[in-house]
């Protein structure tokens, strides 16, 4: 390969005995990830396990892959394409906010009930719940902190008002997302913030989240997830 590419915001989800895990921006070269050696046996990243990956980004665009790319190995194979800038196998697509399609908008207080019994269910089966028609996933770790954090931004105190069930237009499920107003009439979502940020070493974990707007997120610098 020439020059290596910025390959900065990494992220791709995968998935390791049906639970979803995301990797992010570990790398900042293509050749930086293509080189790094995994350990083989467990290691969920070990390219030659059967790790199943989906949701390839790249800063904020979209990978698409026109190749079937189901793992690790598929995507290092892909990548590794000499021309891989005009290399159709893969296109960038930006996501832009309004590809987010929205059905309908709730209160907190509706969400709030609706999800308080699975809110920290551990079996993500038991942990589902319909929402006018549409099932929901009642554990997410942002509602977690939502309900338990509040609803406010830690840094700018921009507060929540309501509820989104949205999804990307490809997604085939709905989830909720809580937005502020700001004085501009502007929506800001509200997203979880890892307090100790994971790249040093912060924990996947309630304790460790706190609510954050989303531009104080970006601002802190940290990578949005979930
Ligand atoms: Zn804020």
């Amino acid at each position: 390969m020439g020059k290596a590419k910025k390959f900065r915001g990494l992220k791709f989800k995968y998935k390791v005995d049906g639970i979803n895990k995301q990797l992010t921006d570990k790398y900042q070269t293509i050749e930086e990830f293509l080189e790094a050696e995994f350990p083989k046996n467990n290691n969920p990243l070990s390219p030659t396990g059967d790790t199943k990956i989906y949701d390839v980004t790249w800063n904020t665009h979209k990978v698409s892959i026109n190749k079937i790319v189901n793992t690790l190995s598929d995507l290092r194979k892909v990548l590794s394409v000499d021309c891989y800038v005009t290399n159709t196998d893969i296109r960038l697509e930006k996501i832009k906010p309004r590809e987010l399609e929205r059905k309908s908008t709730y209160s907190i207080e509706q969400i709030r009930e609706l999800t308080k019994e699975v809110l920290f269910e551990e079996d993500k089966r038991n942990a589902k719940v319909e929402l006018d028609g549409d099932i929901i996933k009642g554990n997410s770790q942002r509602y977690q902190t939502f309900f338990t954090k509040g609803i406010k931004c830690v840094c700018c105190g921009i507060e929540g008002k309501y509820f989104a069930k949205e999804k990307v237009y490809r997604d085939k499920s709905y989830h909720l997302n809580l937005y502020a107003v700001d004085e501009n009439g502007k929506e800001v979502l509200m997203t979880k913030d890892h307090i100790l940020p994971k790249s040093k070493g912060g924990q996947d974990h309630i304790d460790n989240y706190q609510t954050m707007c989303v531009n104080c997120n970006v601002a802190k610098g940290n990578n949005l997830e979930d």
